[in-house]
């Protein structure tokens, strides 16, 4: 490995991960600045990539109130409702963005987008592409950011630490191409780096998601927030023999009609309530049962909208040898989603000065202790504009960093597989003292972490 290769790279922006909050940041930001964007891995590999079922949107004024209580309900009221209020509000602006940059959803025979539905929402007010709306969102963002002459990228680029001094953010220590330990130097740094999936046994997430940003905030003590509050999803397709990376059955199919049932193939619950409380009773159900999957019968939804709008599950499903159109399929909870992360104020600044974060790795409060479902990708963009939008207001080039690395430190770094064990154990152990300090009263679910340390939920 080649430690500290020359030139160390300078930039404007310094934006660290590639996923939709990532690139709306970048997309967002004035076009004379110099940005450059690394990725961990290849650069649509990201959970933005594989959101199905869609994003939230205020389809006409008196939803309003109805969008906000939803939030807030599902959320168990530990929401910022400020922080509500922005997302809401901002979200047809958002979509025109997105429709603009090429995206598009569902439409009717006369034109009108189409909405759809998910447990918790009590109306339909997601849009969605199919059941790749993230991919769809994502790839378009990703083009036009290709296109930007003023972006620059690097994959398989992993960010290390955070070069600071006085309590500033002056860029980052990368592994560039999973080779040499470079330095980046920013004037402003973005933290876009998505959720700790990749610390669970069982996770819809990429792999590669394990929380570093989380960890390196934690090392510089920067202020977090609620790392304990993680979002297990209801339905993952189970697999006996799967890896640890599972399939999302988008709850937008329970929104369509989607039924669950126990081993004898009866109702336990209402299907349509937020996803904590629909997985702590399939939990609950599997161990009264003694079984490792319930069941989700998809048949109540039309052949032909079960076709059009989920081709992705129903090709997951046969492949894997289940007809959804004729038969049950096998479902199991799986860790999905980080409330908790980096503290944030509204225009997604952390409590360092020059550092922002936005997208699932910062947490200004808007889910609360629970997400709404399709709120993530939506919250993820509004913020991630706010941050950009707060930049180009402050910018300034100073074109002058201070010393903030003494390069003897380098060795902290040179050995891969003890650094990652470093970050991980400092971000599991951190989760267990926010749920102590928290002190809710353990209930009767576990997910077992990487390291067999028990996270309940
Ligand atoms: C299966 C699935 C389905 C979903 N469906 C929906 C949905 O329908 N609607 C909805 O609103 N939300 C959905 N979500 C949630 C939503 O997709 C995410 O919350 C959102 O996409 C997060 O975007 P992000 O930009 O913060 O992170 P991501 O898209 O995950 O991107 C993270 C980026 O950070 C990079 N990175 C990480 N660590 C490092 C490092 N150390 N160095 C360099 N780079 C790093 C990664 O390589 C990646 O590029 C879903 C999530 C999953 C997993």
């Amino acid at each position: 490995m080649t430690l500290f290769t020359n030139p160390t790279l300078i930039t404007d922006i310094l934006i660290v991960g590639s996923g939709c909050s990532g690139l709306f940041a970048a997309l967002n930001l004035p076009k004379d600045l110099n940005i450059t964007i690394i990725s961990k891995d290849k650069l649509e590999k990201s959970n933005s990539f594989l959101a199905q079922g869609g994003i939230c949107r205020l389809k006409m004024p008196d939803d309003y109130h109805s969008f906000f209580e939803d939030t807030l309900k599902a959320g168990h009221y530990e929401n910022n409702p400020q922080a509500v209020d922005i997302m809401i509000k901002s979200s047809p602006e958002i979509i025109n963005d997105l429709v603009n940059f090429g995206v598009s959803f569902q439409k009717n025979k006369q034109g009108e987008l189409l909405y759809t539905k998910e447990g918790a929402h009590s109306t339909n007010r997601i849009l969605f592409h199919k059941d790749i709306t993230g991919k769809e969102i994502t790839s378009h963002l990703l083009k036009q950011a290709k296109e930007q002459s003023n972006i620059h990228f690097f994959e398989d680029t992993c960010l290390l630490d955070l070069l600071t001094k006085d309590k500033s953010c002056f860029g980052a220590i990368v592994r560039l191409n999973e080779d040499k330990i470079v330095k980046i130097l920013a004037e402003k740094t973005i933290l876009a780096t998505g959720g700790i999936g990749g610390l669970y046994e069982k996770s819809t997430n990429v792999r590669h998601l394990t929380g570093d940003a989380i960890a390196i905030a934690i090392k510089h003590k920067i202020e977090l927030k609620d790392l304990s509050y993680i979002q297990i999803h209801p339905t993952t397709f189970y697999h006996k023999d799967g890896d640890d990376s599972c399939f999302l059955i988008s709850e937008s199919v329970r929104g369509e009609g989607a039924k669950l049932y126990d081993k004898n193939m009866q109702p336990f619950v209402n299907e349509l309530l937020p996803r904590d409380i629909v997985t702590q009773a399939i939990l609950k159900q599997m161990a009264i049962d003694q079984t490792e999957f319930v069941w989700e019968d998809l048949r109540p939804i039309p052949k032909k909208e079960l076709q059009e709008h989920f081709p992705t599950i129903v090709n997951h499903c046969l492949k894997m040898g289940y007809n959804p159109y004729e038969e049950c399929i096998p479902v199991v909870p799986a860790q999905h989603y980080f409330m908790g992360g980096i503290k944030v104020n509204l225009n997604s600044q952390t409590s360092m000065s020059n550092l922002y974060a936005v997208g699932e790795t910062a947490c200004n409060g808007v889910h609360g202790k629970n997400r709404l479902a399709s709120n993530s990708l939506l919250e993820s963009l509004v913020f991630a504009k706010r941050a950009a939008q707060h930049i180009k207001k402050s910018f300034s080039k100073t074109n002058e960093f201070p010393r903030c690395f003494d390069d003897n430190d380098i060795n902290f770094y040179s050995n891969k597989s003890e650094l990652e064990k470093y970050y991980r154990d400092l971000v599991l152990s951190k989760i267990e003292e926010d749920k102590l300090r928290k002190e809710r009263t353990p209930i009767n679910i576990s997910i077992k972490s990487k390291n067999h340390l028990k996270t309940s939920i």
